[in-house]
């Protein structure tokens, strides 16, 4: 039994390196026009810097495994927006680094075509044929 114990403990979310902190953030709830909403609130400062190290090194290991394994990089991606999601970071540069389409990392070259075009720069995922268009500086 105390094998089935070792195992039940590495499924558990801390294990996982994911913070469960529902305690800690203060999430208001009040009825408005018989509507439960949530009040979005700023995490706290430290939670913020982790969770921007954790994107950072979600992306690190995405570009790294683009080649060998895309559906493993497309799966960091998504978890690296979602993280940032949930703790309010902006994902700043890194947002023209994936497809927001199908979550692939753009590699130029790789996985996406940069063209110029108009003034603009034109990113085109290589997997789903979407482009981006930013302006030129
Ligand atoms: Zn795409």
């Amino acid at each position: 039994m105390r094998g089935c114990s070792l195992t039940w403990s590495g499924l558990q979310p801390w294990a996982l390196g994911i913070r469960v902190q529902i305690t800690a953030t203060p999430s208001f709830l009040f009825k408005n026009q018989n509507k439960i909403m949530r009040v979005r609130t700023k995490r706290p400062e430290w939670q913020q810097d982790i969770a921007k190290e954790r994107i950072a090194i979600l992306f690190n290991l995405a570009k790294k495994d683009i080649i060998k394994n895309p559906e493993r990089a497309k799966r960091y991606v998504e978890l690296a927006r979602k993280i940032g999601l949930r703790y309010n970071v902006r994902l700043g540069k890194a947002k023209r680094d994936f497809c927001k389409n199908c979550f692939t990392i753009l590699l130029p070259g790789i996985t996406s075509q940069v063209r110029v075009d108009k003034g603009e720069i034109v990113i085109k995922c290589l997997k789903c044929q979407k482009k981006y268009r930013y302006p030129y500086k």
